[in-house]
């Protein structure tokens, strides 16, 4: 193979990678959509804060039940907190999981995934700008 096929041959697999998914221009935390019932409060969009973080829903509902220090249940893509809690709450953890485990802190991009690094420990890694560094998990 000469050098020119060569040379073809990797643009043609670099155009083949997947886009990452946001740029920091276009990315915008959700902000969420609650109703208080009786004495509970549900997130209706969960799935669609799930779907922008890339993080599972069981995820965001273990970190707002630790936030919050409420039981929570998910039902039917919902989550259902055992307290009363405003919409400034809500959006301000949501702001702040955002902030911490998805957004890079050194890139800003929000392409990324934490892995286990036991003791309590996460490790965030930036898909984006390859920057891993060690969060306290929730
Ligand atoms: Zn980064």
């Amino acid at each position: 193979m000469d050098d020119n096929n060569y040379k073809k041959l990797l643009d043609n697999a670099f155009n083949k990678l997947p886009k990452l998914s946001t740029e920091i221009s276009d990315f915008k935390i959700p902000v969420v959509d609650s109703i208080i019932q009786g004495s509970k409060t549900t997130i209706r969009n969960l799935a669609t804060i799930a779907d922008k973080a890339r993080r599972d829903q069981n995820d965001i509902a273990k970190y707002l039940s630790k936030e919050f220090g409420v039981p929570v249940n998910i039902e039917d893509q919902r989550l259902v907190l055992n307290s009363k809690f405003q919409p400034t709450e809500l959006n301000k953890k949501i702001e702040k999981f955002f902030n911490t485990y998805v957004i890079c802190k050194e890139c800003h991009k929000p392409d990324s995934h934490l892995e286990n690094a036991g003791r309590g420990m996460l490790t965030f890694v930036c898909e984006a700008c390859g920057a891993r560094y060690g969060i306290k998990s929730y």
